[in-house]
C-alpha cells in the first residue's frame, strides 16, 4: 500500500551559495535542437522576476525551457527570481528549495525530506498553496554573458548555465550534510531526518554517511569523511554514466559548496579536459556555456526521485504513438509507481508484471488500474529486467523495466 501521507511534516533548509571561478574555460555543450529530436514539455515552470533586466531575464527563460523538457511533473514549479546586488567578491547566486517535506502521500521512504518540487511531483498534488517552490537570486554584480547560443566570452559568466545549475539546487541536487561546533564535528539532516539526496551519499568503500551503525551523527568520525576528498554518490543505474558521481568534498570545509555539488577528482579529468565540466561543478568558470545537463547529473537527479525524461529508459517524444505509460522510479528496488493515461484506465486493462521468460510475477488489481498513478511492490520478486504489459482495448504495450 503506498504511504497515505499520515504526520506529514515541512521544514525551511538553508540555501546554497555558489562560486564563480575566473579561469576562462572557452567550452560549450549547446542545448539539444528540440525541432530534431521532438522532445515534448513534460513539466510546466513558472517564473516570478523581481528586478531583472529583460535580457536577464530571456537567459534564465531558456535555462527553464531546458528543463521544461527534462522534468516529468503534472505539478507547475513556480520559481521564485531576484536580480540582487550581493557583493563584487565571488558569489554568482544562491539558490534552494522554499521548503522541505517529509511522510508525503506517496513518498518512496519515510522520515526523509523531499524538496517542495518534488514533494509536488511524487504526492502529484500541490503541498504549498501555490506558494514558491524554489527561491534564486542571481548576483547583479556578476560580469554575466547573457548570450543564449552558448557563444562564450573571456571573463563573462554564462547565464543560462548558472540558472540551469541553480534550478537543479532547487530541484532537490543538496545535501543537508554541514560542520558544526567550530567545524569539530560532521552532521547531517534536519531535525535528524536526512535529505533524500544525503542518502546516497557514501564513502568509496560502500558505507553510507546517514548509516548510524556506520557513524553517530553528529560526530568527529563524520567530518573526517566529509573532508575526505572521497566521497560519491551511490547511483545504482550506472548505465549512462562512465564513472560514478564523485561529491565535492574538499579537505578544506566550503559551507554551502562541499556536499552538494559534483567533482572531478580523476586523474585523468582535470579542468583541462571536457568531462571536468559539469553544470554542477562547486564552481562555475568563465567563458563555460553548458546548456545540457549530464547524464550524470540526471541521473542523481532520478535516483532522489524525479522521473526524467532524458534518460533512454524514460524518453517521452512528441507526437509519442502509444500512450505515455509511465513507470518510476527505473530501474527499481522496492516500490514502482505506475500512472496510465486516461485512454488506458478501464475495467478491461490488464496490467502484468512479467520475468524475461514471459512467467507472469505480478498481477495488478481491476480496482488499481482505474487510479491515475498506482503503486506495486516489487521487493520480493529477483533482481533483472522484468516487463511490465498493459493490455487494453486500446492495445497491447510493454514497458521494460530493470529490478535491481
Ligand atoms: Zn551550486
Amino acid at each position: 500500500m503506498p504511504f497515505l501521507g499520515f504526520g506529514q511534516e515541512s521544514a525551511i533548509p538553508e540555501p546554497i551559495v555558489c562560486h564563480a571561478d575566473k579561469h576562462d574555460a572557452f567550452f560549450q555543450v549547446l542545448a539539444e535542437d528540440s525541432e530534431k529530436t521532438r522532445r515534448t514539455v513534460t513539466s510546466s515552470i513558472d517564473v516570478s522576476y523581481t528586478d531583472f533586466p529583460d535580457v536577464a531575464e530571456t537567459a534564465f527563460e531558456k535555462a527553464v525551457s531546458i528543463w521544461e523538457t527534462i522534468l516529468i511533473s503534472n505539478q507547475p514549479i513556480r520559481i521564485n527570481a531576484k536580480w540582487e546586488n550581493i557583493g563584487g567578491g565571488t558569489t554568482l547566486a544562491y539558490s534552494g528549495a522554499t521548503r522541505i517535506y517529509r511522510n508525503i502521500d506517496n513518498a518512496p521512504y519515510r522520515d526523509v525530506w523531499y524538496v517542495c518540487p518534488l514533494a509536488e511531483a511524487i504526492a502529484g498534488k500541490d503541498l504549498n498553496n501555490g506558494d514558491f517552490d524554489i527561491n534564486v537570486t542571481l548576483n547583479s554584480n556578476t560580469n554575466w554573458s547573457y548570450s543564449t547560443d552558448g557563444t562564450t566570452f573571456s571573463g563573462k559568466f554564462d547565464l543560462v548555465t548558472v540558472a540551469l545549475h541553480e534550478i537543479a539546487h532547487g530541484l532537490g541536487f543538496s545535501s543537508s550534510m554541514k560542520l558544526i561546533n567550530n567545524e569539530s564535528e560532521g552532521q547531517w539532516g534536519q531535525s535528524s531526518f536526512p535529505y533524500i539526496f544525503d542518502t546516497f551519499v557514501q564513502t568509496e568503500e560502500g558505507e553510507s554517511l546517514v548509516d548510524k551503525t556506520n557513524y553517530q551523527n553528529p560526530s568527529e568520525d563524520l567530518k573526517e569523511e566529509m573532508v575526505s576528498n572521497a566521497l560519491i554518490f551511490n547511483v545504482t543505474n550506472n548505465k549512462y554514466l562512465g564513472r560514478t558521481p564523485e561529491i565535492y568534498s574538499p579537505e578544506t570545509y566550503k559551507e554551502g559548496a562541499s556536499l552538494s555539488h559534483v567533482d572531478f577528482r580523476d586523474a585523468n579529468a582535470s579542468t583541462d579536459t571536457p568531462n571536468a565540466y559539469s553544470i554542477m561543478s562547486p564552481s562555475i568558470l568563465a567563458a563555460l556555456a553548458i546548456h545540457k545537463p549530464s547524464g550524470e547529473v540526471l541521473t542523481i537527479l532520478n535516483e532522489i526521485g524525479w522521473p526524467v525524461n532524458n534518460l533512454e529508459t524514460f524518453v517521452v517524444l512528441a507526437e509519442e504513438p502509444e500512450p505515455k505509460i509511465l513507470v518510476f522510479p527505473n530501474p527499481v528496488q522496492k516500490k514502482l509507481a505506475i500512472a496510465l493515461p486516461i485512454e488506458l484506465r478501464s475495467e478491461n486493462t490488464e496490467v502484468t508484471i512479467l520475468d524475461s521468460r514471459g512467467k507472469v510475477l505480478f498481477e495488478v488489481q481491476k480496482d488499481t488500474v482505474l487510479e491515475p498513478t498506482f503503486y506495486i511492490s516489487l521487493t520480493d520478486y529477483a533482481s533483472g529486467i522484468h516487463f511490465l504489459t498493459v493490455n487494453s482495448e486500446k492495445g497491447q504495450f510493454t514497458k521494460k523495466l530493470v529490478k535491481r
